[in-house]
């Protein structure tokens, strides 16, 4: 699946990267950076559990052909 954040959203909390260091990392300056936007076997569930810790709802999941 596709990791998406809306940034418009995103409040850089790190709580994401906190959860799923090996996708979310918050840069220097405290902008959020995805280190990869696809979701594989070994990440899948840190990422769900980003998903559900973001309280601002900021990141989604979609199909990749969608
Ligand atoms: S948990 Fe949500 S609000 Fe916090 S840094 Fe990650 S995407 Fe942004």
């Amino acid at each position: 699946m596709k990791i998406k954040v809306d940034f418009d959203l995103c409040e850089s909390n790190g709580l994401c990267e906190a959860m799923a260091p090996e996708v979310f990392e918050l840069d220097d300056d405290d902008f959020l950076q995805l280190r990869t936007e696809h979701t594989t076997d070994e990440n899948i569930d840190n990422v769900k559990r980003a998903v559900a810790a973001c309280p601002r709802a900021a990141i989604t999941l979609v199909e990749d052909d969608a």
